[in-house]
């Protein structure tokens, strides 16, 4: 990370439980709870407890920890009844994506017909 990044962001605060979410499945180095501005039925966000900024950060320093990622959101799936009807796992990346917080963050969208999206 670079000198100019915060030294914590919303999430860490989140997987250390000082300050309240909506938790819906937790590993020894993944958490996923509830979007607080949901934009499907189910839209649940999945971050690795160590911090990296963004989803290629993670892929180069730990892919096996993503891995850990992409197995909770789809275990996320499973819990909200998602696997048979279908769903979305999207990683922000950088300003032009619309990446807000900078704790790579897999949101997992479904319950509902997703419309495309892009411009
Ligand atoms: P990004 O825009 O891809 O970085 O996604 C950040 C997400 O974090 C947005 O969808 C926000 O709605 C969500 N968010 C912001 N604050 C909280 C919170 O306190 N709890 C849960 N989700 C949050």
């Amino acid at each position: 990370m670079t000198e100019s990044d915060p030294s914590e962001t919303l999430f860490e605060r989140i997987i250390a439980r000082e300050i309240p979410a909506d938790i819906v499945h937790e590993t020894a180095t993944t958490m996923a709870f509830r979007d607080i501005s949901p934009q499907a039925d189910t839209h649940v966000l999945v971050v690795p407890k160590t911090r990296y900024r963004n989803v290629g950060e993670l892929a180069a320093a730990d892919p096996a920890l993503l891995a850990d990622v992409i197995a909770t959101a789809h275990r996320v799936a499973e819990l909200d009844g998602l696997v048979d009807s279908g769903y979305r796992v999207v990683f922000n990346t950088g300003a032009d994506a619309g990446q807000t917080v900078f704790h790579v963050h897999a949101h997992v969208l479904g319950g509902e017909q997703l419309g495309f999206f892009g411009r």
